[in-house]
């Protein structure tokens, strides 16, 4: 139980990775405050499985695109567990269109959701991570397609960057507090997310991957939970792809 007592923000936990993150953190200890933007009930089903797990929990509706929101998360964290220890950035959307016929709302939600929606949170939980004293983690969910680039992705791609960038920054802003800031990258995760591209498309980017196969949200969660330990203590302003070696730096 490598993370007993620490409490964590998942934003984006109803489904997917988000959920694999939030029960993974749990199944190692943590109180986890579920974010969920749409669906209450996938949110009730994450709950579930981090009580099963055999800890704490509360799901909280919250756009991220909004301050007032990613401050209601913060405030969920502190009135429910107390504390603030692990923020965990993850929730994304994907609205994949070529440049030449991506609509500026294409754009700026994208922009708004995954790069402006971490910041929100960042800055929500800025203030108790400070004031605690007891150091923290923030763990922002990038994308290879934010190293790499990809067809149809200028949107996802820019802001997934826009994380790298924010994830270093952050890190050498907050080292001296002993708060680190990594970010990873998943690769072709099977997600929901994944699941809405085109046929064809998972053939073709399994036969790239030299570990033979695509992630699955576990594979991501498991490095969540190291990153959130203490065993990742000296590891900070990192970016780590967890991709079966699709990108290699
Ligand atoms: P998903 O679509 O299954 O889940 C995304 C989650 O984010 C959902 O729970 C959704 O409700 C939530 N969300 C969306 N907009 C939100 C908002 N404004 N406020 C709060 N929550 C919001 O996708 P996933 O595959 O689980 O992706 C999770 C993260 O991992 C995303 O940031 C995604 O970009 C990233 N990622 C996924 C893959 C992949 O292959 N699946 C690869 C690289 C990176």
């Amino acid at each position: 139980m490598r993370l007993e007592g620490k409490v964590a923000i998942v934003t984006g936990a109803s489904r997917g990775i988000g959920r694999a993150i939030a029960v993974n953190l749990a199944q190692n200890g943590a109180s986890v405050v579920i974010n969920y933007s749409a669906s209450e009930n996938a949110a009730l089903e994450t709950l579930k499985a981090v009580e099963e797990a055999g800890s704490r929990g509360v799901a909280v509706q919250a756009n991220v695109a909004e301050m007032a929101d990613c401050e209601k998360l913060v405030k969920a964290a502190l009135d429910n567990f107390g504390k603030i220890d692990i923020l965990v950035n993850n929730a994304g959307i994907t609205r994949d269109n070529i440049v030449a016929r991506m609509k500026p709302a294409e754009w700026q939600d994208v922009i708004d959701t995954n790069l402006t929606g971490a910041f929100n949170c960042v800055k929500a939980a800025m203030r108790p991570l400070l004031k605690q004293k007891s150091g923290g983690r923030i763990i922002n969910v990038s994308s290879v397609i934010g190293l790499a680039g990809g067809v149809g992705q200028a949107n996802y791609a820019a802001a997934k960057a826009g994380l790298l960038g924010m994830t270093k920054s952050l890190a050498r802003e907050l080292a001296g507090r002993q708060i680190t800031v990594n970010a990873i990258a998943p690769g072709y995760i099977d997600t929901e997310m994944t699941a809405a591209l085109a046929d064809g498309v998972r053939e073709s980017i399994t036969e790239q991957i030299p570990l033979g196969r695509v992630g699955t949200p576990e594979d991501v969660a498991e490095l969540v939970s190291f990153l959130a330990s203490g065993s990742a203590g000296y590891l900070t302003g990192q970016v780590i792809a967890v991709d079966g070696g699709l990108v290699m730096q």
